[in-house]
């Protein structure tokens, strides 16, 4: 059988709210870094071959990062036309990087089988004040992404597709490669690039395991985030799994009206929901949330935003982390200034929560983590820019206009 079967053949996701431009043919092979080692052991065996060849092949693939069957060389020669024909050993067909930040933050821009271009970064943390090296990498799970908040570069694409999970695990292992050879590895694993996870929960899940599995990536679960903007069943299946991986969920309003505006999910899973999963989560692990609040100058940062926000998360395990917000072409909108974050930051911390300020990493290259998306949506015509603007202030307009609701 031929390993191609056309883009529009795949089951559509459960995220799938635009239809979007047809991609090329997909790779039926699975990404080898997606297979669970059980089900490699069991290929292996179905072909006759000595239980040990599976560990063999792992330790190519996650000790040495391989990115091809040609590389294992200790493997018989039909061994590897096996594998060949059965697995992809890297779904990553094609990587463009982009550095920023005078070197410490780097953006890849990986084409998959199909065409479709996602994005990844990489922000280096140098050790200082007695704090080891960070090496964070952003990883998307989905190309473009259906909920749409109107200050997301992503969202504005639209959804495209659900990644699968070795899509996803090969972006750690890219920047494992490159970074490898400098002497330093991946300690921390954001999924907070292109894409909403738990709208692709499965393949996410699968992928953070990997990535944890002592036997393949080998990193700290509590070194993993998954960034939500709030999928309540998404959450729900995490707790029950009760992993210890950080859980981040994008808040950056705590009025439902506010909320429908910037994060449309709202609609569907309305706040106090999507923050009594958050709850259950943290008391099932006993793992602090983290809050992510994007400031929008005049639109969800003004004392009233911040108060109501208090009023929310008190008592809660809970951090705040307040992100400036990165100006994005397509919204009228400009980034909170310094003193408004700041007062915002005092105001949620008068009220006993713990709270950041994220500064933006490469900014210059468009590719703050959370605002990745590259130039694989036709540009908008001014005229559907300038409709797109006024729809947003006449909605935002009302939202903050409206009461306490
Ligand atoms: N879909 C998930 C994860 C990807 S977005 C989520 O929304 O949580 C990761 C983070 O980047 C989110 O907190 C999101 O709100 C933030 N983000 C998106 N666009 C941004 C922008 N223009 N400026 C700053 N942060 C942004
Ligand atoms: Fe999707 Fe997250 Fe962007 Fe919202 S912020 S559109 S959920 S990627």
């Amino acid at each position: 059988m031929s390993p191609l079967m056309p883009a529009d053949t795949l089951p559509a996701s459960a995220g799938a709210l635009l239809v979007t431009p047809r991609a090329g043919a997909r790779d039926v092979r699975p990404g080898l870094a997606g297979v669970d080692p059980n089900a490699l052991a069991a290929w292996m065996l179905e072909r006759g071959e000595a239980a040990y060849r599976a560990r063999q092949v792992a330790d190519f693939l996650w000790g040495r990062g391989a990115v091809s069957f040609e590389e294992m060389r200790t493997l018989p020669a039909a061994l590897r036309d096996g594998l060949v024909a059965a697995f992809r050993a890297d779904t990553l067909v094609e990587t463009t990087v982009l550095p920023a930040d005078a070197g410490l933050t780097e953006k890849a821009l990986h084409r998959l089988d199909d065409g479709r271009l996602v994005e990844s970064v990489l922000m280096r943390y140098p050790a200082r004040d007695g704090l080891r090296e960070r090496n964070t990498v952003c990883i998307s799970s989905q190309a473009g992404c259906a909920v749409g908040c109107p200050f997301c570069a992503t969202g504005e694409l639209g959804f495209l597709r659900d990644l699968e999970t070795a899509e996803i695990v090969d972006q750690v292992r890219f920047w494992r490669r490159r970074l490898t050879p400098l002497g330093a590895r991946v300690t921390n694993v954001v999924f907070m690039g292109m894409g909403e996870p738990l709208l692709n929960v499965e393949p996410v899940l699968a992928a953070a395991a990997a990535l944890s599995d002592p036997r393949r990536f080998g990193l700290g679960a509590r070194h993993i985030t998954l960034s939500t903007s709030g999928v309540v069943p998404g959450m729900e299946r995490l707790t029950a799994l009760r992993p210890q991986y950080t859980l981040a969920v994008s808040l950056h309003a705590a009025r439902p009206a506010l909320r429908d505006v910037l994060v449309p999910l709202n609609r569907r899973y309305p706040v106090d929901a999507v923050v009594a999963a958050a709850t259950a989560y943290a008391d099932a692990t006993g793992r602090r949330i983290s809050y992510e609040v994007v400031l929008i100058d005049g639109i969800n940062d003004t004392d009233r935003d911040a108060a109501e926000m208090a009023r929310l998360l008190r008592g809660r395990l809970a951090h705040v982390n307040l992100i400036p917000m990165n100006p994005v072409a397509h919204t009228p909108w400009r980034p909170s200034p310094p003193e408004r974050l700041a007062a915002f930051a005092d105001a949620l911390r008068a009220s006993g929560l713990a709270t950041t300020i994220r500064r933006n990493r490469g900014l210059e290259i468009g590719a703050a983590c959370g605002q990745l998306a590259a130039d694989q949506a036709a540009a908008p015509t001014p005229a559907a820019v300038g409709r797109r603007r006024e729809r947003l202030e006449r909605e935002s307009a009302a939202a903050l206009a409206g009461g306490g609701a």
